[in-house]
C-alpha cells in the first residue's frame, strides 16, 4: 500500500507540472498574439515602405526586441513613433548596418526581451516536444519499462473474507486453520522448534474456491494478502519476470506476518524442459522463486500459497521440502457442499419461498463454487428483466439452463444414466475390494467428476513395499476388474470408463508373465528383452504363449470379480445407491454399510 501510495503521488506531480507547463504555454501564447495584434493595429509602416525610408536616410532611430520581428523606429521630422513586421531580422539588420558603415546616422536600440514572454515561448516551442516525452513515459510505464517499481499491480490489502464464506470444504479448512494459527500467533510455533510448512499448493480445477480459501486464511489471521498471477509473468519483457518476484518478496517481508499468494502458478512453475526464449525466461523466474522460498527463514511468517489446475505441469523443485511440501486438494462440491454454497450467495440475494435450493443442489452434480454462484446471480439478473418482486423458482430454473447449456458446450453436465453407471463401477471396485486381503482399506468412493474420469475410488495408502506377492497382484487385477465387471453384471451392458483400468491391468498380467515370471505355464523367466532373440530362444510361437497367458491371468481375475459382485449384490446396490444420493461416501459411511 505505501509504495502504491507513493507511486500515486509521483503520477499526480507528474500530472501537475505538466498542466503547469501546459498553463504557461497558453498564457505565453496569448500574450504573444496579443502583442503581434497590438503591433499589427500599430503597423503604420510596411516593411517595402520601412527599407525605402531606411535607403533614403529618413531613419534616425530603430527600436528592437529580442526575438520579436515588431521594431519601432522614429522617423526625422515625424514626432511620432512608428512600427513596422519586419519578416526577417537578419537580412534587415544587415541592411541597417550597411547604411550605418555608409555614414547615415541611425540610432539602433536592442532592448531585451520580456522575461515572462521568454519563458512561454521557449514552453511554446517545447510543448510539442514535451507532449511527445510525457505520451512516452506514459506508455513505457504501462508496458512496465520504464519506472520498474510500479510493473505490476498486485494486491495487499486485508481482506474481510473469512472462513465461514467458504462452503463445504470442512476438510481442508481444518488443515488449513493451523497455518492461520501460525501467522496470528508464530512465537507460540517457534518456541516449540515446530517447523510451519512455508508454501501450501491447492490443486483444483477452475472456480473450486482456490483462491477465496486462500483470502479466507489472510481474512482468519488478520493479516495482508498479496496475490499475483503466474499467468502475468508470460505478457512480461524479459529479465522482468524474475525481478518482478524479488519486488513481491521485498514487499512480503516489509509487511510479514503475510500471505503471498501466487494463483496460476503453473504459469511460472512448469517443468524447467528446454532453455530457451520464453522457457528459459520462465526459469529464471522460477528460479527467483525458489531462491526467494529458501530464502526466508520460518520465523519470518511469510506463507505463500500458491494454486494451479495443471499439478502435472509442476516442476518437481518446486515440491521439494521448504517449498510447497505441503498440497491440498480442492475438490469440486457434493450434494451437501452445493448446498451450502448456494445458501452462502443465496444471503444477500431476495429470494421467493418458492425458491428449493435442495433441488438446485440435487440438480448442479459436478457444478464448481464458481458456477453455483453465477446460477445465482443469473437468476437475480433473469427476474430483474420478468420483474418480479423476488428471486422465484422458474428465474432460477432459467438461469440453471442459461448457465447448464455454456456448460453443456464443454459436455460437463452428467446425466442420469452416466451417473448410474459410474456409481455402479465405482462400487463394483469398492465392494471387490473389500473382499480381497490384499487390498488396501478404502477411504472414499465419489462419482464427482475427476480429470477426465467420471468418479473415483480411493484407497488408504499402503505403506512402503518392497514387493508385491502373486496373491496381491492377482487380487489387484480383481479389484481393477471390478468396476467392469459391477456394469455388466447390473446394466447389461460395458462401457468406455473402464478403459483405464482395463489398461492397467493388462499392463500388471503382462509384467506377472514376462518380467516377474509368475506364470506357472512359462516359468521364471524374463521375456522382455528384443523379440527377434526371444522367438530365436524359445520358438516361434512363444508369442502366443505369452499372449495366453496373459489373456488367462485377466479371465480368472474378471470371473473372481463377478463372482464376488454376484455374491454381495446386495452391498453393491447399496454402496451405488448411496453414491446416487450423496454423490460421496467416506471410509466410516462406507464401512458401516458392510455392518449391517
Ligand atoms: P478458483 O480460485 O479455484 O478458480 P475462486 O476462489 O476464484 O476459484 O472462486 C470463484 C468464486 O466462486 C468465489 O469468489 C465464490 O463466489 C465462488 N465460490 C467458489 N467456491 C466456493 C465455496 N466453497 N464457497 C462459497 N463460494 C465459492
Ligand atoms: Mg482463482
Ligand atoms: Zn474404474
Amino acid at each position: 500500500m505505501k509504495d502504491n501510495k507513493k507511486d500515486n503521488k509521483k503520477s499526480l506531480i507528474g500530472i501537475i507540472i505538466l498542466l503547469i507547463i501546459l498553463l504557461c504555454s497558453i498564457i505565453g501564447t496569448a500574450i504573444m498574439l496579443k502583442q503581434k495584434n497590438n503591433s499589427e493595429e500599430k503597423k503604420d509602416l510596411a516593411y517595402t515602405e520601412l527599407i525605402k525610408e531606411i535607403a533614403e536616410g529618413k531613419i534616425e532611430k530603430i527600436e528592437m526586441t529580442v526575438g520579436s520581428t515588431s521594431v519601432k523606429v522614429k522617423e526625422k521630422d515625424v514626432e511620432k513613433e512608428k512600427s513596422a513586421i519586419v519578416p526577417n531580422i537578419e537580412a534587415f539588420m544587415g541592411l541597417v548596418q550597411q547604411k550605418v558603415a555608409e555614414g547615415n546616422n541611425i540610432e539602433l536600440i536592442q532592448k531585451p526581451v520580456n522575461p515572462l514572454l521568454k519563458i512561454s515561448s521557449v514552453l511554446f516551442t517545447l510543448f510539442p516536444t514535451l507532449v511527445m516525452i510525457g505520451l512516452f513515459v506514459m506508455i513505457f510505464k504501462m508496458q512496465g519499462l520504464g519506472d520498474k517499481g510500479k510493473v505490476y499491480e498486485e494486491t495487499e490489502r486485508k481482506t474481510k473474507v473469512r472462513f465461514d464464506d467458504v462452503a463445504g470444504l470442512d476438510e481442508e479448512k481444518e488443515e488449513l486453520i493451523e497455518i492461520v494459527d501460525f501467522l496470528k500467533r508464530p512465537e507460540k510455533f517457534t518456541k516449540m522448534g515446530a517447523k510451519i510448512p512455508k508454501g501450501v499448493l491447492l490443486y483444483g480445477k477452475p472456480g473450486t474456491g482456490k483462491t477465496l480459501i486462500a483470502k479466507a486464511i489472510a481474512g482468519e489471521a488478520n493479516v495482508p494478502f498479496i496475490s499475483i498471477s503466474g499467468s502475468e509473468f508470460i505478457e512480461m519483457f524479459a529479465g522482468l519476470g524474475a525481478s518482478r518476484v524479488r519486488k513481491l518478496f521485498d514487499r512480503a517481508r516489509k509487511v510479514a506476518p503475510c500471505i503471498v499468494f501466487i494463483d496460476e502458478i503453473d504459469a511460472i512453475g512448469s517443468r524447467r524442459s528446454s532453455n530457451n526464449g520464453a522457457e528459459s525466461e520462465n526459469n529464471q523466474t522460477l528460479n527467483q522463486l525458489l531462491v526467494e522460498m529458501d530464502g526466508f527463514s520460518s520465523e519470518e511468517t511469510i506463507i505463500v500459497l500458491a494454486a494451479t489446475n495443471r499439478p502435472e505441469m509442476l516442476d518437481s523443485a518446486l515440491l521439494r521440502p521448504g517449498r510447497f511440501d505441503r498440497q491440498i486438494t480442492i475438490p469440486a462440491p457434493d450434494i451437501k457442499g452445493r448446498l451450502e454454497i448456494l445458501k452462502i450467495h443465496a444471503k444477500d440475494k431476495k429470494i421467493a419461498d418458492d425458491v428449493n435450493l435442495e433441488s438446485i443442489a440435487e440438480d448442479t452434480a459436478g457444478f464448481t463454487g464458481a458456477e453455483l454462484a453465477n446460477i445465482l446471480n443469473e437468476g437475480a439478473i433473469i427476474a430483474t428483466i420478468n420483474k418480479h418482486d423476488e428471486i422465484e423458482n422458474g428465474d432460477i430454473e432459467e438461469a440453471v439452463k442459461k448457465v447448464t447449456v455454456g456448460l453443456e458446450k464443454k459436455a460437463r453436465v452428467i446425466s442420469d444414466k452416466d451417473k448410474k453407471l459410474t456409481a455402479y463401477h465405482e462400487a463394483g471396485h469398492a465392494v471387490v475390494s473389500r473382499y480381497l486381503p490384499t487390498q488396501a482399506n478404502i477411504k472414499e468412493v465419489s462419482i464427482i467428476p475427476r480429470g477426465v474420469a467420471g468418479g473415483y475410488t480411493m484407497y488408504k495408502s499402503d505403506e512402503d513395499k518392497y514387493y508385491i506377492s502373486k496373491t496381491e497382484m492377482q487380487e489387484k487385477l480383481i479389484a481393477l476388474l471390478g468396476g467392469r465387471a459391477a456394469e455388466k453384471l447390473v446394466l447389461d451392458d460395458i462401457s468406455t470408463g473402464a478403459s483405464n483400468d482395463i489398461e492397467v491391468a493388462t499392463k500388471i498380467a503382462r509384467d506377472m508373465v514376462t518380467k516377474y515370471g509368475m506364470s506357472d505355464e512359462l516359468g521364471p523367466i524374463d521375456f522382455q528383452g528384443k523379440e527377434p532373440y526371444e522367438i530365436q530362444l524359445f520358438g516361434e510361437n512363444i508369442g502366443d504363449k505369452i499372449g495366453q497367458e496373459v489373456k488367462n491371468i485377466i479371465d480368472i481375475a474378471y470371473m473372481d470379480a463377478q463372482r464376488l459382485l454376484m455374491e454381495h449384490r446386495d452391498k453393491l446396490d447399496a454402496i451405488a445407491n448411496t453414491l446416487l444420493e450423496k454423490e460421496k461416501i467416506n471410509e466410516v459411511e462406507f464401512n458401516q454399510i458392510f455392518e449391517r
